[in-house]
Parts: C-alpha cells; sequence; structure tokens
C-alpha cells in the first residue's frame, strides 16, 4: 500500500456553535463550545473562561460577567472579542500536536465573509501562534469532509445547518455557483422548543435544557420527559411530551430550509447545474441537521434525496484539514469569495 503522504498542519473550524480542530494523523484535538465569559468592565474583552466550561455558565452567569459567542452569526461580529477567543481556543489544542513551532492550517470561512473578516481571522490566527494559514469556504471543506469531491466537473449542491445560520451552497469544478444563507438553523429549533413548552405546557425551561430535549429526539421512543418549573407555582415539574409534538413546534424552522434550498435550486442556478443536483441529490451536514427525520423531511419535501453526511459535527475541520493536501483546491477556492 502506498502511504498518503500528508503534510502536518490542522484543519480548523471555528463555528458559530462549536469549534472543531482536526490533525491529518491524531484526529480530532478540539472540540468545543464556541463560547466564552468576559467581565463586563474589561475593556479588551479578555475571555475569563473558554469551551465547554463558559458553556457551563449560561443561564448562571454571576453579575459583572457576560457569557459571549463571538461567532454568532457565522461572521465575526466583534474582530476584539472574535481574535481573544481564536487566540484562547488554540492554546486548548494538545502541546504534541504543535509538532513544528507555527503549524500550517486552512480554516473555514463563511462563503459571504468580508474583508475585513478574513483579515481579522487571519491576524487572530497569526496571534495564535499559527504560521502559513489559508482560507476555504466552509461548505467546500464540509463537502470534502463529507466524501464529496469539490473540483468534480458536474454542480453538487450541500446544506450545512449549524447553530447561528443555514447555509445552502452549489458549486463544481473549484468554484462556487450561488450560495444563500439564513438565520435560522439549530438554535432557533431549540428557541422553537423552548417557546412550544412555555405555551402549551406552562413549563419554564432554560435553553441548555431544551437544547438536551431537541437531541434526545432522534433516539427517542414513545415519550420524552423533559424537566422546568411550572409557570405559574415555580414548582419544579416534569412534562411528559410526544416527540412528534416537538417536531412539528420545529417544523417553521425546517420550512425555511426548504425553502432557502428551492430557492437556490429555482433562481440562482443555470438548468444545466440544477440537473446535476436533482440527479445526484444533496449532501446535509452541520450539527442541525442532526435533528431526528431532518434529512428525511428535507427529501420528502424536495422531491430528490437528500444525504446526511456520516460525521455532520466535524465533516468542516476533517475537510478543512483535507485541503493541507489539495493545494489545487486551496487555490481553487482560494479567499473563500464566492465566483
Ligand atoms: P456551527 O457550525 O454553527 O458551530 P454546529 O454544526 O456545531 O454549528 O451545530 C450546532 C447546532 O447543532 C446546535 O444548535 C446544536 O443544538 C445542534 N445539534 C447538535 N447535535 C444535535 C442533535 N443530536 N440533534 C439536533 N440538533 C443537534
Ligand atoms: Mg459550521
Amino acid at each position: 500500500m502506498v502511504r498518503e503522504w500528508v503534510r502536518p498542519g490542522l484543519g480548523i473550524d471555528l463555528g458559530t456553535a462549536n469549534t472543531v480542530v482536526f490533525h491529518p494523523r491524531r484526529g480530532i484535538v478540539l472540540n468545543e463550545p464556541s463560547v466564552m465569559v468576559v467581565r463586563d468592565n474589561d475593556e479588551r474583552g479578555q475571555p475569563v473562561v473558554v469551551g465547554r466550561e463558559a458553556r457551563d455558565m449560561m443561564g448562571r452567569t454571576p453579575n459583572g460577567m457576560s457569557v459571549v459567542r463571538p461567532l454568532q452569526d457565522g461572521v465575526i461580529t466583534d474582530l476584539q472579542a472574535a481574535r481573544a477567543f481564536v487566540v484562547a481556543m488554540m492554546r486548548r489544542v494538545p502541546v504534541q500536536v504543535w509538532e513544528k513551532v507555527r503549524p500550517h492550517a486552512v480554516i473555514g470561512v463563511p462563503v459571504g465573509a468580508t474583508t475585513l473578516e478574513r483579515q481579522a481571522l487571519l491576524e487572530a490566527a497569526s496571534e495564535a501562534g499559527l504560521g502559513r494559514v489559508e482560507l476555504v469556504p466552509e461548505p467546500i471543506a464540509g463537502a470534502l469532509g463529507a466524501g464529496l469531491d469539490p473540483m468534480e466537473r458536474r454542480a453538487q449542491m450541500v446544506v450545512d445547518v449549524g447553530g447561528g445560520t443555514s447555509e445552502v451552497t452549489a458549486f463544481c469544478f473549484g468554484g462556487v455557483l450561488a450560495s444563500r444563507s439564513c438565520r435560522v438553523a439549530g438554535d432557533e429549533m431549540t428557541q422553537a422548543l423552548l417557546n412550544h413548552l412555555r405555551a402549551e405546557h406552562q413549563l419554564l425551561v432554560g435553553e441548555l435544557t431544551a437544547e438536551e430535549a431537541k437531541k434526545t429526539l432522534a433516539g427517542a421512543g414513545d415519550q420524552i420527559f423533559v424537566e422546568g418549573r411550572d409557570a405559574a407555582t415555580g414548582r419544579p415539574r416534569r412534562q411528559q411530551i410526544q416527540p412528534e409534538e416537538l417536531a412539528e413546534a420545529m417544523r417553521a424552522i425546517t420550512d425555511v430550509i426548504v425553502q432557502a434550498l428551492a430557492a437556490t435550486l429555482s433562481e440562482d442556478l443555470p438548468p444545466q447545474a440544477v440537473a446535476d443536483i436533482l440527479s445526484a441529490g444533496v449532501v446535509a451536514f452541520g450539527g442541525g441537521s442532526l435533528l431526528a427525520g431532518f434529512s428525511e423531511r428535507l427529501q420528502a419535501e424536495l422531491g430528490f434525496p437528500v444525504r446526511p453526511a456520516e460525521r455532520p459535527l466535524t465533516c468542516v475541520a476533517e475537510g478543512a484539514a483535507a485541503c493541507l493536501a489539495h493545494p489545487l483546491l486551496l487555490r481553487g477556492f482560494a479567499g473563500g469569495q464566492a465566483a
């Protein structure tokens, strides 16, 4: 067997919800929520804690501190906060992985990222100790990580349902053909579920509890139990709920994603590309695509195959790492800007 030559380096996915770092040989070396806790009076926005520990403080933050998600909505909103976050996060990557002093890295960026955001990201990466850094559009990295070949001549399409945004992207032969994004994804699903519990069952639950309930839907049998507080009495209560009822509560969100896919196909793409996509189908990834019955529902609505990626939460980082060995692909999609 010929051993594949792998350039050392890291593949990095800075998602709105989760940050994932993949090393070609060691696999996933970091996978933590994109969350940090900052002191309100600290103007430089230096994080007190980042990642999992910071997320555990959501809904229970002491006075004078706030939980922030510096990569909200898939783009870098507050440049300084994002820089501080990237630096703190990269420090958590285990030391033995930094085999070279400044490792080469490929970072996924949203297709619509501005020049300013790209620049901020590159500066943060350099400050964090990374060496040569290249950017690749997230959907292209995800496609590669899900087993597609973005250099194929036929048009292909992927849908990435993350925490803050869902993105539909069509591409072929090393170029982005069309891309649409909408601000409904996994977090909106959680919010819809939380609102439903309050409105229909008078049950108050925190965001973390609602998210847990959402995640258990896939493996749930006939019933699931949600613990919260009674809206009227304030007392703790355990509510039994039918999984279909919760699925129904999140239906409006999946409808928006279906519309984005349909609009990309009908309005943004030439007929030949549409024909390619209809016959090959669409690949879905991102944590939101793990929602029980998600791909099935998209497929039923759209009438063509929707295939879930095998590892929807990590395929962007995996694909970014795979780009290290694909200089042609990196050049083709250089900078990540849509054609
Ligand atoms: P991002 O790329 O924005 O960081 P991710 O791809 O990591 O986002 O997905 C995060 C979203 O996926 C969150 O809203 C989370 O609640 C959701 N999610 C993760 N696992 C599941 C699951 N098993 N079922 C439903 N939603 C899930
Ligand atoms: Mg993502």
